[in-house]
């Protein structure tokens, strides 16, 4: 028998009427013989709600310990909802939080990582013709206190969960009915995706297309989990996230995504010697602070240098204090920022036997006279920074230039 693991989104049990969707949905697996393992998340908004209570009371020094009991409690209502419409149903069914289903993480409060689980609960109880639900995005740290595995863990949940039960297949079921070529409210002939890689999912994933969470991506590559991607709402397939090997007919381009979420920053006319940008990616790196996409540009003078590079919107203000901070000793003329860019990555494993994709993706956005402020590339992906104002236009443009255009 078929043992396949069900994750649904809080958009899919944002309320009763859809916790009782989703259960008739399990009905129908189960009354075709598959064995099922449920993992779901908080009710849509629920999760935001509790964070939003936790920072109230203190912004800054919050408990992280606290935050995670306080957080991880959207889910445990939801499990128990589900459970309910499930005996309804007449269909047995239990619900168990992360530590009854036996899953350890390390002790890093509010992004954990699981470190191992333990199946024979959920084994036996799926033995004995129950279904197990269980809330997603938590588990227990060493110390036995609960954790959260960080926004959007119960994708990550359900993919170990997956690879611990050797299930056949690890469903996600969410608002949208698969992974596209692009973004369809902006690019409106993206189209859905049959199949993607893994490698692929995990850039779509970290630059921007938000279906699943990132972490997930990666511990499904790793366990050789099969994910697919599918709508709670309609019933048809989704996407499947399958090996490079298992892809027929490999397009060189699957997907152009974006992400609004960074920020440019210029340390303007600082002394072109050995060891500058040691001193100032250090203290960034020390404050916890990602840096991207890096441009050194060699000015006129051959004495100074413009360093370019991108963090997170969020971590801007940070990485200004930082740097401010080491003006005195790097030595630079000033610091510039703009968050009104935008990047826009084009991504293929063909890419890695085609040559030309970069050059096709320059090219497009030249012809639309649109600049671009930063290049980075991988073995299969190319990303460009530009103004945040051309976004839609590069993306159809781009979509068109490489062929994914619906017809
Ligand atoms: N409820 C959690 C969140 O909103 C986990 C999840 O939905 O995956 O981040
Ligand atoms: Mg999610």
């Amino acid at each position: 028998m078929t043992l396949i693991v069900h994750k649904y989104g809080g958009t899919s049990v944002a309320d009763l009427e859809r916790i009782r969707n989703v259960a008739q949905r399990i009905k129908h697996r189960i009354d075709a013989g598959e064995r099922l393992c449920v993992v779901v998340s908080a009710m849509a908004g629920q999760t935001n709600r509790l964070v939003e209570w936790v920072t109230s009371l203190d912004p800054a020094r919050y408990d992280r310990a606290e935050y995670d009991q306080v957080v991880a409690s959207g889910e445990q209502v939801t499990i128990g909802l589900l459970a309910i419409a499930l005996q309804h149903l007449g269909v047995p069914a239990r619900s168990f939080l992360g530590w009854q289903a036996g899953i350890r993480t390390d002790g890093a409060h509010a992004s954990a990582r699981i470190t191992e689980i333990d199946p024979t609960p959920l084994r036996r109880c799926i033995e004995a013709g129950i279904v197990p639900v269980v809330a997603g995005f938590q588990g227990i740290g060493p110390d036995g206190r609960m954790t959260t595995l960080g926004r959007g863990g119960s994708d990550t949940s359900a993919v170990a969960l997956a690879a611990a039960l050797e299930a056949d297949r690890c469903d996600i079921f969410t608002d949208v009915d698969g992974v596209y070529t692009s973004d369809p409210r902006i690019v409106s002939k993206a189209r859905k995706l049959d199949r993607i890689t893994y490698e692929e999912m995990l850039e779509m994933a970290s630059v921007g297309a938000k279906v699943l969470q990132t972490r997930s991506v990666a511990l499904a590559m790793r366990h050789k989990v099969r994910l697919q991607v599918l709508s709670s709402f309609e019933d048809k397939p989704g996407t499947l996230v399958v090996d490079e090997d298992e892809i027929v007919e490999t397009q060189i381009v699957s997907g152009i995504a974006y992400t609004r979420d960074e920020a440019k920053v210029s340390v303007v006319r600082v002394m072109d010697r050995p060891g500058v940008a040691a001193a100032l990616f250090g203290p960034l790196a020390e404050a916890n602070i990602n840096v991207d996409m890096i441009v050194q540009s060699v000015s006129r003078d051959g004495v100074h240098t413009n360093m370019t590079f991108t963090v997170s919107r969020a971590d801007l203000p940070r990485a200004r204090a930082v740097l401010e901070s080491v003006r005195e000793q790097v030595g630079f003329e000033r610091i510039d920022a703009d968050d009104e860019i935008v990047k826009i990555s084009v991504i293929g494993v063909g890419m890695r036997s085609h040559a030309g994709i970069a050059h096709r993706m320059f090219r497009t956005l030249a012809d639309r006279g649109i600049n671009i402020q930063a290049i980075s590339t991988s073995e299969i992906k190319v990303s460009v920074l530009i103004a945040e104002e051309y976004t839609e236009l590069a993306l159809r443009a781009l979509h068109s230039a490489y062929g994914l255009d619906r017809s």
